[in-house]
């Protein structure tokens, strides 16, 4: 480190990583923290739960997009507070970090919206620990399907994912594909068609933010994939073999998806500033947190207004070119420069349903679907993430799995682990309570 001034970045995600790398040009040293040595690419985690991907796909470590550029260090580590007056990053168990300038970065995570039993039962999607926990009892249960039959009777078989945004639809059309194209062919004892993959939706359409004949689209695709899509169907408990409906009916199940909506990550309250809709940080148009003008919060764990009344998604762009504005910000503060404020630049929507279908919709609200969107789909991803040999060995998986059908990490690891929330205390009202719904 040197005499220079010293920004801290908490969360090695979309928005952290573009900051770092817009600042290692500049005459400033920089600390990237986050509690994985690794940095995940959100958009891809469903293809590792669903046995698509490798985490070595999708992840990488951060010390080695940095392995050039000395001024950049990183710091493995959990951030739990600040202290504001001494400008110190508190971690976990770990040295204080100092600051002159702190952007914090640390994303979002599941909400449970205090649905009992969803904590402590249901399987998040927001960490590479999260799918590969989908990925291992997803597969362990058509071992155990097939090792006694009996009990596909009391639902082991029917998958429910619990939400239709992008990351529901997401999911449920990957295990429709898993099931129907790959598992199908490796169980020879096991009639698979018993399987019932259940998307549940509270609202009257999936993909809400998309235009209705993409969502129309969506349906109708996952339906002849085999998925049963429910609209206008909560769930008001979840237990460890069903599903329970508002309507008082349930589902027996021994696996629920969770990908109903997030919150901001805890250290959003651990901040002591104020906060939004989903916890979030509330922010200054220049994106600074009030009263603290040498800090900024961007990306999902940001509330950020989007000059017409509303705030803006939690989306890969969002963080992206926030990223960028905050490190320009800090950039244009040490020349003595004047602050920006910060315009979202929309470049449109997109979700993925299955092979060969895909929505788009474009900023202007022009529309695509099928085929097109999905190959724009995997261009764009492949573009997005990050590394050379990442891109690399997603696009030979992506080749062959599309021409043999025979998806290669479907490994069942460790022995299976419980979802993050069954050591108890989960779901309580007063726990959730205070997480706004967000998405
Ligand atoms: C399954 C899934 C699919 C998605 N698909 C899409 C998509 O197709 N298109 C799209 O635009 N968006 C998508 N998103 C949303 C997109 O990934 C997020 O908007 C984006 O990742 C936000 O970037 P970020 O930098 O704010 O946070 P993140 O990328 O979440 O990064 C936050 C980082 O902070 C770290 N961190 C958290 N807390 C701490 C702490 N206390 N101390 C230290 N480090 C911490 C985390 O480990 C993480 O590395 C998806 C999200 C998910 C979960």
């Amino acid at each position: 480190m040197t005499d220079a001034a010293r920004v801290v970045i908490i969360g090695a995600g979309f928005g952290g990583l573009t900051a770092a790398k817009h600042l290692e040009k500049h005459d400033v040293d920089v600390v990237v923290i986050d509690k994985n040595n690794y940095h995940s690419f959100l958009p891809l985690l469903y293809q590792v739960a669903t046995a698509g991907l490798n985490p070595a796909d999708v992840g990488y470590p951060v010390r080695g997009l940095f392995r050039r550029r000395q001024r950049v260090l990183f710091r493995q580590g959990e951030v739990t507070g600040v202290d504001w007056e001494r400008r110190l990053v508190h971690l976990h168990e770990e040295d204080d970090v100092a600051f002159d300038y702190l952007i914090v970065a640390a994303g979002a995570t599941a909400n449970f919206f205090a649905i009992p039993g969803a904590e402590r039962y249901s399987y998040p999607l927001y960490t590479m620990s999260d799918a590969l926990r989908v990925r291992n009892h997803l597969l362990s249960l058509f071992e155990e399907a097939d090792a006694k039959p009996s009990l596909i009777a009391d639902g082991i078989l029917n998958i429910v994912v619990v939400g239709g945004g992008p990351t529901g639809v997401e999911v449920a059309g990957a295990v429709a594909e898993l099931v129907s194209k790959v598992l199908d062919r490796d169980f020879h004892d096991l009639d698979l068609s018993v399987t019932r993959v259940i998307l549940l939706e509270r609202g009257e359409s999936l993909l809400a933010p998309f235009d209705p004949d993409l969502q129309e689209y969506t349906v109708q695709t996952l339906e002849k994939m085999g998925v049963e899509v429910r609209l206008g169907t909560s769930v008001t408990r979840i237990a460890e073999d069903r599903v329970v409906l508002a309507d008082g009916s349930t589902i027996p199940t021994r696996m629920v998806v969770w990908a109903a909506g997030i919150r901001a990550q805890d250290v959003a309250e651990e901040l002591g500033v104020e906060r939004g809709a989903g916890g979030r940080i509330v922010v200054e148009p220049d994106l600074s947190i009030p009263g603290h003008e040498e800090a900024f919060a961007i990306g999902d764990i940001a509330d950020i207004a989007d000059g017409s009344g509303g705030r803006l998604p939690q989306l890969a762009q969002v963080a992206l070119q926030g990223g960028r504005f905050a490190a320009d910000q800090i950039l244009r503060t040490l020349a003595g420069e004047s602050r920006q404020v910060f315009h979202y630049k929309d470049k449109g929507i997109m979700a993925t349903i299955g092979r060969r279908a895909a929505v788009t919709q474009l900023a202007g609200g022009a529309t695509i679907k099928g085929y097109p969107a999905w190959l724009a789909w995997l261009m764009l991803h492949l573009v997005y993430l990050i590394g050379a040999r990442n891109r690399f060995s997603v696009m030979l998986n992506w080749a062959w799995n599309y021409l043999t059908w025979d998806t290669g990490p479907r490994l069942i690891l460790s022995p299976e682990e419980p979802p993050p929330g069954a050591d108890g205390g989960a779901g309580t009202e007063s726990a959730a309570s205070a997480r706004g719904h967000t998405r």
